[in-house]
């Protein structure tokens, strides 16, 4: 890295450390990668077969890479992220099934808290509890989730009218209402959730959840004992009953891109490096 000039400002003299930003599956990230290209250099590493690219998006300097899918997946990814690109915080966007009663295809979910499903210890432990970690939810960063949550209103006033007109065949709740933004429970296991009785078990046992996926939680627990802020967003693809998978496989192919693109624009054009 070349010196600075000796004449810069206190402020020029402080390296942003970048903030880390993942998604599962590449339609998750929508145009992120090409906005980053355009926005100058791009440098590009892989390490544990994932590709870390390096750049600004939107003014923010940012680590962009694909988890791929599941708990594992995500917490490995996340890990590195810390420490070997030493991100100041981490944001994941991506889908999910609706879980909430008032969550429908379309909407938008931003976790403030996050909980493994699967995870079950029990006798040992209470149901879900994390062993040796003593706790089952962990909490989003709420600065980061304000800020999220912020951005999808934003995207949905703005854009939410030529969402509606575009995709009003794909989601036909959206010809009489506009997509709605939710906050809360999050949780996440190593399961498409694609049945009716596979989502009202999950609703019978956690009845503030509001979106399922698979890497939400593990993300948040990883964050948790780095202390590394975190937060999670999530367009809901399906309702994780039987027509899960045709929903969510549409909803992937042409729509999760323009969310995820609506949403980080708005949400890393006003991003700011955390105070803490
Ligand atoms: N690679 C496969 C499988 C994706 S699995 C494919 O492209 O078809 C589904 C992904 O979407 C996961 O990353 C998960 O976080 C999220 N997801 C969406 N709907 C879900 C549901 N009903 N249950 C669990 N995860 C869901």
């Amino acid at each position: 890295m070349s010196a600075l000039p000796s004449e810069a400002t206190s402020e020029a003299t402080i390296p942003r450390r970048p903030l880390g930003v993942m998604a599962a599956l590449q339609q998750e990230l929508g145009d992120l990668l090409s906005a980053m290209r355009a926005e100058g250099a791009v440098e590009t590493i892989t390490h544990g077969r994932r590709d870390y690219h390096i750049g600004t998006v939107h003014g923010a300097p940012c680590v962009v890479t694909l988890a791929r899918v599941g708990k594992v997946a995500a917490a490995a990814t996340v890990s590195a992220l810390i420490h070997a690109f030493d991100v100041e915080a981490i944001v994941f966007t991506g889908v999910a099934g609706g879980v909430g009663s008032g969550v429908h295809v379309g909407d938008v979910v931003v976790g403030e808290t996050l909980l493994q499903h699967d995870m079950n210890a029990e006798p040992l432990f209470p149901r879900h509890e994390i062993p040796l970690l003593a706790r089952s939810r962990f909490d989003a960063d709420h600065a980061l989730a304000q800020a999220l949550a912020a951005a999808c209103e934003r995207f949905i006033a703005e854009e939410g009218p030529e969402l509606t007109a575009r995709f009003k065949a794909a989601l036909p709740r959206l010809e009489t209402a506009l997509p709605q933004v939710h906050r809360g429970l999050v949780i996440s296991g190593d399961q498409f959730v694609a049945s009716a009785a596979a989502v009202g078990a999950l609703r019978a046992l956690l009845p503030d959840a509001l979106a399922v996926e698979m890497e939400g939680a593990a993300i948040a627990q990883v964050c948790h004992e780095y202390d590394v802020p975190c937060a999670v967003v999530r367009t809901i693809s399906d309702t994780a009953d039987e027509h899960a998978s045709t929903s969510f496989s549409s909803f992937l192919a042409d729509i999760a891109g323009t969310y995820s693109t609506g949403i980080l624009k708005r949400f890393l054009a006003g991003y700011r490096p955390l105070a803490r």
